[in-house]
């Protein structure tokens, strides 16, 4: 495949063997393959990464699922898992020992913290979590046994952004691995691995297969580091089942139709609550008032479906206006063709606990709003008669 393809192009052709016919690609449902000779066994038992021996160890369709995420991550390989947080502990299982220090953010997935926060430093690993909004912070966070560091830009639900350029070439500077979740920016409108970065992980749960049916990670990065990754997954066990990788490969043809449609309608949707008196904050890079609008512009080609905003009357008018609301539904997850919407302090209440949340920024009254493929049209409308309720008083 030629990698000067565009995105487009990459996304339909990158796993094609020319040898097949079929248009669309077979789903391998074997969990283990035969060889012809011992001495055949003896070879794939020695290769790595193989994709006919044992399923845990590699599959065919995931390994096309595999080439089509390297290839539009711009990455020389790839591994697909379980979940997206199945790719992420993985990863830091793989790099990290005891004795090592992660810098991290404090407004992160809510998975990853806790496993940053609870997790690891049963076993001796330290994170110390920072505003990523400030790029000075990473620089002084650093110490003699930083390993990694871990970058979620935008960051859901707050939609911070991180440096890129700055941090890649922080990390270099002290020989110390980057990882950034690109989950929420999606590969159509961010690649942080041309800046820079060493590994790049998604939640392909999200926009990558697109359609609220498939639970999928994937991590790309070049071979070397993606093979340690693996050696560490066939103990882990993470494993993307070759049904969910065949789901995810059939979304992902369509991955920049979808994302583009939700950069624009998203970027409606937070320009109309901006405007709306009952509305005390939106959080959307796209906003020219964002604080950080002059770095999305530069590291972003587009700005995502993602965006939180405060209401003047707090969580009380939240949870007011979220049963109100007929389009968008009351439910994790974001990158789906239905809109959902949800209050992340809610949400996360298992993985962090209150003061944890407040350390990490999220306000009892933040609506996170996670725009589908319906029409900006309709959504707006369903706001505009929600937010009406609130505030019968402000005439619009
Ligand atoms: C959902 C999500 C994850 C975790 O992915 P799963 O597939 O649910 O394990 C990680 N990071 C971000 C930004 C996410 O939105």
């Amino acid at each position: 495949m030629d990698p000067s393809f565009a995105l487009e192009t990459l996304l339909t052709h990158a796993d094609l063997d020319p040898e097949e016919l079929g248009i669309a690609p077979p789903i391998h449902q074997s969990v283990n393959y035969s060889a012809a000779s011992m001495e055949e066994f003896d070879a794939l038992n020695d290769q790595p990464r193989p994709e006919r021996y044992y399923r845990r160890y590699g599959n065919p369709t995931q390994a096309r699922l595999e080439r089509v995420m390297a290839a539009i991550e711009g990455a020389e390989s790839a591994l697909a898992t379980a979940s997206g947080m199945g790719a992420t502990t993985t990863t830091l299982l793989t790099l990290l020992s005891a004795g090592d220090h992660v810098v991290a953010q404090e407004s992160m997935y809510g998975g990853t913290l806790s496993l940053l926060r609870d997790t690891l430093p049963r076993f001796d690993i330290a994170a110390t979590l920072i505003d990523q909004s400030d790029t000075a912070a990473f620089e002084k966070a650093i110490t003699a046994r930083t390993k990694l560091i871990m970058i979620e830009t935008p960051s859901n639900p707050l939609l911070r952004l991180t440096d890129i350029d700055a941090v890649a070439a922080l990390a270099r500077a002290h020989s110390i691995l980057t990882f950034a979740d690109n989950t929420v920016a999606t590969p159509v409108n961010q690649r942080p691995l041309e800046q820079g970065v060493d590994l790049v992980m998604h939640s392909v749960t999200k926009a990558v297969s697109g359609h609220a049916d498939v639970q999928a990670g994937v991590v790309c990065g070049r071979d070397e580091l993606i093979e340690r990754i693996w050696q560490a997954h066939i103990q882990v066990g993470s494993v993307i089942s070759p049904f969910d990788a065949w789901l995810a490969l059939r979304g992902l043809r369509t991955m920049s139709l979808r994302v583009e449609r939700q950069n624009q309608c998203a970027q409606a949707v937070a320009e109309y609550l901006a405007l709306h008196p009952a509305v005390r904050v939106v959080n959307y890079p796209g906003l020219a008032d964002h604080p950080q609008h002059d770095l999305a512009k530069r590291q972003m080609r587009g700005y995502g479906s993602l965006l939180s905003f405060e209401l003047r009357g707090g969580q009380k008018a939240a949870e007011r206006l979220i049963p109100f609301l007929r389009i968008p539904v009351r439910s994790p997850s974001l990158g789906g063709t239905r809109s959902t919407l949800v209050r992340p302090a809610a949400m996360w209440s298992n993985e962090l606990t209150a003061q944890q949340l407040a350390e990490a920024g999220v306000p009892g009254g933040l609506i996170r709003f996670a725009v589908g493929l319906e029409h900006e049209r309709d959504l707006i409308a369903d706001l505009d008669r929600g937010l009406a309720t609130l505030a019968p008083a402000i005439g619009r």
